[in-house]
């Protein structure tokens, strides 16, 4: 049996986590400051760290387009 109550703290839909595409950390939405590419976060699975974000400027290595947050 698996024990599903109590876990809804947020309200969201579940915890969805993401690796940072720079550094490889776990990120987690909802919980985590995260970053994408509007043109390549689904192609090239482009998610950025708030840490990389700063770094990169708030532009996307690949294309050079603004990021957003998630
Ligand atoms: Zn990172
Ligand atoms: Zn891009």
């Amino acid at each position: 049996m698996v024990k599903l109550l109590g876990n809804n703290a947020c309200g969201h839909l579940g915890w969805v986590t993401r690796y940072c595409s720079i550094c490889s950390r776990k990120l987690v939405i909802g919980s985590n400051a995260i970053y994408t590419c509007p043109k390549c976060g689904h192609t090239l699975n482009a998610y950025f760290c708030l840490a990389d974000y700063n770094r990169l400027h708030g532009r996307c290595p690949y294309c050079k387009s603004e990021l957003v947050p998630i």
